[in-house]
C-alpha cells in the first residue's frame, strides 16, 4: 500500500468548527472511536450511512500510511429509552417484549450487525469492546469523578454535576451551548427528579427490581448510565487524549459532551483532539430512525422488497450512492437516487476494466501526477469523496480517449493511472469489482449448480425434479444440452 503520509490532510473539528491539519498525538500512528450500535434492532441505512463515513476515513487513513487503532464500540447495555435517563433499558424492553434473554438479543442484532456492514465492504474495527465488558473500568471512573466532585450520590445512583463541572470547564463547549440558556430552556418542576439540576446526567443508576440488567457497585446494584462506556472503552484503548472520535450528529448532544465532561473531570485532559460528526440519511426529508419506522432496511434493498423501491441494488451500489454526497451533508434516499448511482458506479468499473486493457505509448499526453494528486487533494480536504468521485469521472473521459487512441500514456504513467485508479476505487472508497464479466462468472457457477443438482435428481429416478429445473431454467432463457460428456448450457 502507498506511503503517502505526507500528503497533508485537513479535518473538520465539531469542536473548533473548522477544518484542521491533521497531526497525531503519535508520530504514524491514529488512535480512532467511534460509537458503535445500540444492539437492539436491526440496523437501518442511516447506521449504515454513519459507519460507511467512518469506515472511509478509516481507509484514507491507512491508505496514507497511518497505523491506525479503530475502536468501536457495542452498546448492549445502559441506554435508556430517553436521553433523560428515563425509561427502560432499551435492550431489556425488547428482551421483554420478545420473551428471552437480554444476551440473546446483544446476540442476534450484533450478529445483524456484522453481516449488514461486511455486505457493504466495510473493514472490522481493531477492538470492538462492549459496555457489559467494561462495568470495572466505568466504576473506577465514577470513583474518579465523585473524588474530584463534580458527581454525587442519591439513593444509590449517581449523578454528574453539571453545574459544579461547569464552574472550571465549559460544558456545551462541543454543541455550542451555554449552560445559562440550558437551564432558562428546562421546565422540569423542582422535586420531581433526584437530581440536582436537570442538566446532570446519570453516571450509575440504581437498579429497579424489574430491571434485569444489573452490577454490583460500591453504590448500589445497578447500571452504568449510557455516555460513561465510551469514556472508559476510548480511554482504556487510546489513551486518555487520542486522535480521532466519531459518531453520528444527533450524538453531539449529549452523548458526545458528556463524555468530554467525564474525561475532563476524571482525568483532568481533553479527551480528543479531532470530533468527528457524520450527517444524517433521511427518507421523505426526515432522520431515518428506528424508533419512529421510517427507515429501510439495507436487505431490503439487496433484495428489491421495499416498496419504495422498483428494482434490487448490490450493496456496492448503495455504498457509491453514500459516498457520492460528503459525509457532513445530509443525504435523502431515494428508487431514484439509487438508480442514477447504479448507473455511475457501472460506468466506473467498465472504464476501470478498459483501462486494465490498454497499452503504453512512446509519450504521454495526460498529466496523471496532477490528476493524481487532484484526487489526494479531494481526500485531504476532509474526506471529500464526491470530489473525489468526479476526479474518477474526469479519468473516464481519459480511458476512453485512450482506448479511441485520442490520448496517450507512457509506460510510467500508465502503470501509475492504473494503480491510482485500482487504489481510489478500492481501497479508498471501499467499493467492490463488479463487472458484468464477474457477474457473468457468477451466473456460470449458479446454473453449474442447478446442472448439479438436476443429475443428482436424474441418479435418484427424481425425473419430476430434473424436468422441473430444465423447464424453469428454459422459461428464463437457458438451454441445458445433455451430451455424453455431461450437460452443457447456453443462454439466450
Ligand atoms: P444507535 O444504534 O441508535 O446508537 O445508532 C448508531 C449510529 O447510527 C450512531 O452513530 C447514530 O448517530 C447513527 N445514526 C442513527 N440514525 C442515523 C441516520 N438517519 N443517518 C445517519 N446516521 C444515523
Ligand atoms: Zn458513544
Amino acid at each position: 500500500m502507498a506511503k503517502e503520509i505526507n500528503q497533508l490532510l485537513k479535518i473538520y473539528n465539531s469542536l473548533s468548527g473548522s477544518k484542521e491539519i491533521f497531526k497525531p498525538v503519535l508520530e504514524d500512528h491514529v488512535g480512532m472511536y467511534v460509537c458503535g450500535p445500540t444492539v437492539y434492532n436491526n440496523v437501518h441505512l442511516g447506521n449504515c450511512r454513519t459507519f460507511v463515513s467512518f469506515d472511509l476515513v478509516y481507509r484514507y487513513l491507512k491508505h496514507l500510511g497511518y497505523k491506525v487503532r479503530y475502536v468501536r464500540n457495542i452498546t448492549d447495555a445502559g441506554h435508556l429509552e430517553n436521553d433523560a435517563d428515563e425509561g427502560e433499558d432499551r435492550i431489556a424492553k425488547k428482551a421483554r417484549l420478545e420473551s428471552l434473554e437480554p444476551m440473546e438479543i446483544v446476540q442476534r442484532y450484533t450478529i445483524d450487525f456484522h453481516e449488514t456492514l461486511a455486505k457493504f465492504n466495510n473493514l472490522p474495527p481493531n477492538i470492538e469492546p462492549t459496555a457489559t465488558g467494561h462495568i470495572i473500568e466505568q466504576i473506577e471512573i465514577i470513583k474518579k469523578i465523585i473524588q474530584n466532585g463534580c458527581a454525587y450520590e442519591v439513593n444509590g445512583s449517581v449523578y454528574f454535576d453539571v453545574l459544579k463541572f461547569n464552574e472550571n470547564h465549559h460544558y456545551g463547549k462541543l454543541s455550542g451551548r451555554q449552560i445559562e440558556e440550558m437551564i432558562a430552556n428546562t421546565r422540569e418542576l423542582a422535586g420531581q427528579s433526584e437530581k440536582k439540576n436537570p442538566q446532570d446526567f446519570a453516571l450509575w443508576k440504581k437498579a429497579e427490581p424489574k430491571h434485569i440488567m444489573r452490577w454490583p457497585s460500591p453504590w448500589s446494584v445497578g447500571f452504568p448510565g449510557w455516555h460513561l462506556e465510551c469514556t472508559a472503552m476510548s480511554t482504556k484503548y487510546l489513551g486518555y487524549t487520542f486522535d480521532i472520535h466519531g459518531g453520528g450528529m444527533d450524538l453531539k448532544f449529549p452523548h458526545h459532551e458528556c463524555e468530554i465532561a467525564q474525561s475532563e473531570a476524571s482525568t483532568g485532559k481533553e479527551p480528543v483532539n479531532y470530533w468527528m460528526h457524520a450527517n444524517m440519511l433521511t427518507l421523505n426529508g426526515k432522520k431515518m430512525a428506528k424508533s419512529t419506522g421510517n427507515n429501510v432496511l439495507p436487505n431490503e434493498i439487496f433484495t428489491g422488497s421495499n416498496e419504495v423501491l422498483s428494482k434490487s441494488f448490490q450493496p456496492s451500489v448503495v455504498r457509491f450512492f453514500m459516498l457520492m454526497s460528503h459525509y457532513r451533508s445530509i443525504l435523502d434516499f431515494s428508487n431514484d437516487a439509487l438508480l442514477a448511482a447504479e448507473k455511475g458506479f457501472m460506468r466506473l468499473m467498465n472504464a476501470y476494466h478498459l483501462l486494465k486493457k490498454i497499452d503504453s505509448s512512446k509519450d504521454s499526453s495526460f498529466d496523471v501526477q496532477a490528476w493524481k494528486q487532484n484526487c489526494y487533494d479531494a481526500m485531504n480536504d476532509d474526506f471529500n469523496s464526491p470530489i473525489l468521485i468526479a476526479q474518477l469521472f474526469e479519468a473516464v473521459k481519459v480511458i476512453h480517449q485512450l482506448n479511441e487512441g485520442f490520448a496517450r500514456l507512457d509506460s510510467v504513467d500508465l502503470e501509475t493511472f492504473k494503480n491510482s485508479m485500482h487504489a481510489f476505487l478500492f481501497d479508498v472508497l471501499g467499493l467492490e469489482d463488479i463487472t458484468p464479466n464477474n457477474q457473468g462468472e457468477k451466473l456460470t457457477k449458479t446454473v453449474e449448480l442447478l446442472i448439479g443438482l438436476r443429475t443428482e435428481a436424474r441418479l435418484n429416478k427424481d425425473f419430476q425434479t430434473s424436468d422441473k429445473i430444465r423447464n424453469q431454467l428454459s422459461d428464463i432463457g437457458i438451454q441445458l444440452k445433455d451430451g455424453k460428456d455431461g450437460t452443457a448450457f447456453s443462454i439466450e
